[in-house]
């Protein structure tokens, strides 16, 4: 028997909270409340499963119009 795995790293999101203040997209110079996320990149299996985290948690504004991703600063 032959297995083939393909492997590689996939960077996932999640959580739709809203940004407690507005803020101004550097892209496209929206200024609204971003939504907020959690993401953390994985190695993954055939592209979508996840089996090992490689990245701490980072926390992400993302731009409601053109969905440019902010990492926040603590
Ligand atoms: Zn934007």
């Amino acid at each position: 028997m032959f297995f083939f795995f393909i492997i590689g790293t996939h960077f996932f999101t999640w959580g739709s909270e809203q940004t407690p203040r507005e803020m101004r997209c550097g892209k496209c110079g929206t200024v609204a409340h971003f939504t907020l996320k959690k993401g953390m990149r994985f190695i993954t299996l055939f592209f979508i499963i996840p089996i090992i985290p490689i990245s701490g948690v980072k926390e992400l504004a993302q731009c409601p119009t053109c969905g440019t991703r902010y990492q926040m600063t603590a």
